[in-house]
This record gives C-alpha cells, sequence and structure tokens, in this order.
C-alpha cells in the first residue's frame, strides 16, 4: 500500500475529523475468466483500518481491471485508443462515424467497455498506418461536416507524409547498411539530419544549387571536413560517377522531409533547383563543421555546374577512383581546398 495524498478532513467512513490517506493497492480480480492484477485507488481510515471508494475511485477501479484485462490479452488499452484518436485529432463522435461504428462506440471504448478483437484490429490497422485511415475517411465524407472532414484529412496526410518520410529514412539506412570502415564512411555514421540540415544551409547561401551542384558540394563539404578534423561531417558514401562524386541513395535523399527543390526544364531535360525550406533553422551541425560549409561555399558557390564538375574531375580522390566505384577518404590529405 502506497500513500498518494493524505489530507485532514471529514472521513466519511467513521465521521470524524482526522487525517485521510489517499492510498494505491495492488489487487487482482477475475474478468472475463481471466486473472488480472491492478491497480487500485483508495481512501484510508486509520481509525477503522477500512477502505472507502468514492464515486470516481469506483470508475477508475473499474476501468484499471478492465485495462489490466485488454493488456494481459494483447488488446489496446483505454488510454491508447484515446493517444490514437487524439493522433488524428478526431472526436469520439466523428470517429465512430468514420469507421461506420455505433455513434458511441469509441467513447465507451475509451471507458469501460472492452473492445471485441476484430475491432481492436482496425484500431491497431489504423494507429499504424494513416494512408488506410484516409481511405476510411474519404468514404465517411458526407456524413462528416465540411470543415471537420478537411480537418481530419489535412492532419492524416500530414501523419501519411511522416510515416512515408520514416520508409524513405529505413530504406537509406538499409542500403548504407553494409558500408563501414573509415576511408568508405569518413569515420562517422550516416546522419540524415546533418544532410538535410547541409543541404538547407547551401541552399539558402548558394543561388541556382542544381542537383549536380549539390551533390558535388556535399562531398567537397564531407571531404574538405575529414582534411581539417579527421572525419566528414554526414556519413554519405561517394562513387565517381562521369560528372564527379554522388552520394549513394542520392534519388531517395533529395526526396526526404525538409529538402525542398522545384524542378526546371532545360531543353528535353528536367534538373532539380533546390531552395531552404521556410524559416530554415539549423541545429545539428557544429560549429567547426559549419566552418567547413562556409569555406565551401566561399570557393564553390559561384561555379556553375560545368566548373563544379571540371573541378572535381580534377580532384585526385577523382582520377584515382575508378569509375562508379566508391570514393575513398584517403586522399582527403591532396584535396585542392584547405
Ligand atoms: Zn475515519
Amino acid at each position: 500500500m502506497a500513500i498518494l495524498k493524505s489530507e485532514a478532513r471529514l472521513c466519511l467512513n467513521c465521521m470524524e475529523e482526522h487525517q485521510v490517506d489517499i492510498v494505491e493497492v495492488t489487487e487482482q480480480e477475475t474478468f472475463k475468466g481471466v486473472n488480472v492484477e491492478f491497480t487500485a485507488i483508495y481512501e484510508f481510515c486509520s481509525n477503522t483500518d477500512n477502505y472507502l471508494e468514492t464515486e470516481d475511485m469506483i470508475r477508475a477501479n473499474s476501468l484499471a481491471v478492465k485495462d489490466a484485462y485488454r493488456k494481459k490479452v494483447g488488446l489496446m488499452t483505454s488510454a491508447e485508443i484515446r493517444a490514437m484518436r487524439k493522433k488524428y485529432d478526431v472526436s469520439q463522435k466523428d470517429f465512430s462515424e468514420i469507421l461506420d461504428w455505433g455513434g458511441a462506440t469509441i467513447t465507451r471504448y475509451e471507458n469501460h467497455h472492452v473492445q471485441d478483437r476484430a475491432h481492436d484490429d482496425i484500431l491497431r490497422k489504423i494507429d499504424s498506418d494513416p494512408k488506410w485511415f484516409l481511405e476510411m475517411l474519404k468514404r465517411a465524407e458526407a456524413r462528416l461536416s465540411t470543415k471537420a472532414f478537411n480537418l481530419y484529412y489535412h492532419k492524416a496526410c500530414e501523419l501519411y507524409n511522416k510515416k512515408k518520410n520514416q520508409y524513405l529514412i529505413d530504406s537509406i539506412h538499409a542500403i548504407y547498411a553494409t558500408f563501414e570502415g573509415e576511408a568508405v564512411t569518413g569515420g562517422v555514421e550516416l546522419d540524415l539530419d546533418k544532410v538535410v540540415e547541409i543541404i538547407n544551409y547551401l541552399a539558402l547561401q548558394v543561388v541556382a544549387l542544381h542537383k549536380v551542384k549539390l551533390m558535388k558540394m556535399l562531398w567537397y563539404s564531407d571531404e574538405l571536413n575529414f582534411k581539417r578534423h579527421g572525419k566528414a561531417i554526414t556519413g554519405l558514401v561517394y562513387e565517381a560517377w562521369p560528372k564527379g562524386a554522388l552520394p549513394v541513395g542520392h534519388d531517395q535523399i533529395i526526396l526526404l522531409e525538409n529538402v525542398c527543390f522545384e524542378t526546371v526544364e532545360y531543353g528535353e531535360n528536367v534538373g532539380y533547383k533546390f531552395k531552404p525550406i521556410q524559416g530554415f533553422e539549423g541545429k545539428y551541425l557544429t560549429d567547426q563543421e559549419i566552418e567547413t560549409m562556409d569555406e565551401i561555399v566561399k570557393q564553390l558557390g559561384k561555379l556553375n555546374t560545368d566548373e563544379i564538375v571540371d573541378r572535381m574531375h580534377d580532384e585526385e580522390a577523382y582520377k584515382q577512383t575508378p569509375i562508379y566505384s566508391i570514393i575513398n577518404y584517403s586522399f582527403a590529405s591532396k584535396l585542392s581546398l584547405n
């Protein structure tokens, strides 16, 4: 028995004024044939050694039994269902409407009524799959107010985009899982937060930052930082392509959240022009790394695509690397920048 709170007042058990404790007690109960352990809350009267339950406590204790049961048999608890609904920012009534369940179903599930397995599966699927929720939402559009629908739609899209970004992050890390050794990685683990920050940092200061130039500038940043401080910044691994260094996973990297570009047409070709996100603020790069970046911007920022490609072709690291092979950091000491 643990005392949560103690206050001097009229005790409704013995009807005398004394110190009444609010206590937590571990109890066991059988619910739907399953024995569960749960934490109950009572008022304790030290005069009579009796426990007393207020109305609120009766409600909370009964919910605790049911949540202990839900946990034990692997169903979402009332708090988990509530948190999931809040994540989507949908009212209890509208959530039931979207699922085409009875109007008070979700309200009941967030309280005493234990959901069955089929409904639990649906709730879990919604929790982990915003795309699926979007489909359910569209199906229910006619039954919701326009304002509510738009609000929910916007929120669900936001969750979906976050999820997509997570898939993207996972896939890039999967590609990188086999890379090891300082000469390949520059002595740091892949840090996509820094990659995104560098892209924005460059996009903010470099006019007309197209993809080929950006990729070269990433390589130069990592290479120069390695030359100066013995480690790269991002952990990206670069290969020697005809137009110079290209990080492995470059197609995925430019799709990461907070990497922003517009597509530009040049005759038959489509190019990407990178822009900083609105209100960009750096938080991952160290002061030392920013010094490296500033040198890169100063030395290379004004070069056009052809000029930076030519510059790259003259780098010892590029000349010594067979085409499409990984560019080794062991050439960093010969970099044309200091
Ligand atoms: Zn008492």
